[in-house]
């Protein structure tokens, strides 16, 4: 049996999900037109009660339209330094929005009020580029999905609203946080400028993510994304996946939590696995001593038909995902036993 535990990003959709994909009203989505786009940005906006949304192919896209939009050329961005945004994207802030990034370490990519506060720039220097914008994640992929104290953000939003600065969240992974934390999406909608979510992770659709925000603002990544090649017709058989992942798998998260912390226990006393992250979603880390390569690691579980990804020279993560079973657990604890 083979067992893949890569990405949260490999699930193919369900019978029920093709079903609703297959039967999905669609319409030109360019002219505004596709009902099914149409009812899941409506969804998604009423959800986090935010005036608009923009149905999107990649987290990528929504994230870098919001950069885009927020900033001029020549702003700054501040971020951890293990932000998807700056790690994953390409270099995309550099390219598309001209914007420059200030890297802050946080803990497990988690930054704090205090240090968002130290790192603004003096706006009135014409040395220093003017800090535009501070852009959170939650939770953080590189620190083992890693959640955000409520509190932290809301504090992180005052210090962003006496500067005059757009507070921007890559939720890519928000609802696996929110299934085991106490906030709302309604919460989110009322702290953050603009959202960002992927429903082709956890939420096991083959493709899409959401842009959330002010009316004006989701116009304007509208035109970006024309102008990128985005503008895709009737891709309301995507949307309808999404409507669907919204309903019904939100839920479902909290099994691939459960399935991470096993994961986990098995790894900790896997001999060739030094320490394990706090597993707190569905990630898991694994530091390796520095006598064995996450490239052997790796290989040897390649061996046993077990799927895992490098995330560093001594690093290896796992990630728990919808098409990962319980059966799949219990074969892979003899398997992880060396
Ligand atoms: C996956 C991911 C994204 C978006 O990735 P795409 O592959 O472009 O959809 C953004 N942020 C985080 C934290 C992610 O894990």
């Amino acid at each position: 049996m083979r067992i893949d535990l890569r990405s949260d990003t490999l699930t193919l959709p369900t019978a029920a999900m093709k079903e609703v994909m297959n039967n999905a009203p669609l319409g030109d989505d360019v002219y505004g037109e596709d009902p099914s786009v149409n009812s899941l940005e409506e969804k998604a906006a009423t959800m986090f009660g935010m005036p608009a949304a923009l149905f999107c192919p990649t987290g990528t896209m929504t994230n870098q339209l919001a950069i885009k939009v927020h900033t001029r050329p020549g702003d700054e961005v501040i971020c951890d330094k293990l932000s998807h945004i700056y790690l994953y994207e390409g270099g995309g802030i550099a390219m598309n929005a001209f914007s420059s990034v200030r890297t802050l370490e946080g803990n497990l990519g988690r930054i704090t009020a205090k240090m968002v506060e130290e790192n603004i720039n003096n706006a009135a220097d014409v040395h220093q580029p003017v800090t535009r914008m501070v852009s959170l994640e939650n939770t953080v992929n590189k620190g083992g999905g890693s959640i955000y104290d409520f509190n932290e953000i809301k504090q992180i939003k005052e210090v962003c609203t006496a500067n005059g600065i757009i507070l921007h969240l890559d939720g890519a992974r928000l609802f696996n946080a929110l299934v085991e934390t106490n906030e709302t999406p309604l919460d989110y909608g009322k702290t953050f400028d603009s959202i960002s979510i992927c429903l082709s992770k956890g939420l096991g659709c083959p493709v899409g993510s959401l842009l959330l925000g002010e009316k004006s603002f989701i116009n304007q990544a509208r035109r970006y994304k024309k102008a990128m090649g985005g503008g895709w017709r009737q891709a309301g058989a995507l949307a309808a996946a999404g409507i669907y992942a919204l309903d019904h798998h939100v839920d479902l998260l909290k099994e691939d939590h459960r399935r991470a912390k096993a994961i986990g226990e098995m790894l900790s006393v896997n001999s060739w696995v030094e320490k394990v992250y706090p597993v707190n979603t569905n990630i898991v880390l694994a530091q390796l001593p520095h006598n064995i390569t996450s490239a052997e690691f790796v290989e040897k579980l390649k061996e046993k038909d077990v799927h895992c990804v490098s995330f560093g020279k001594h690093l290896v993560r796992f990630v728990t995902h919808i098409d990962f079973t319980d059966e799949q657990l219990a074969a892979l604890k003899p398997r992880l036993d060396f």
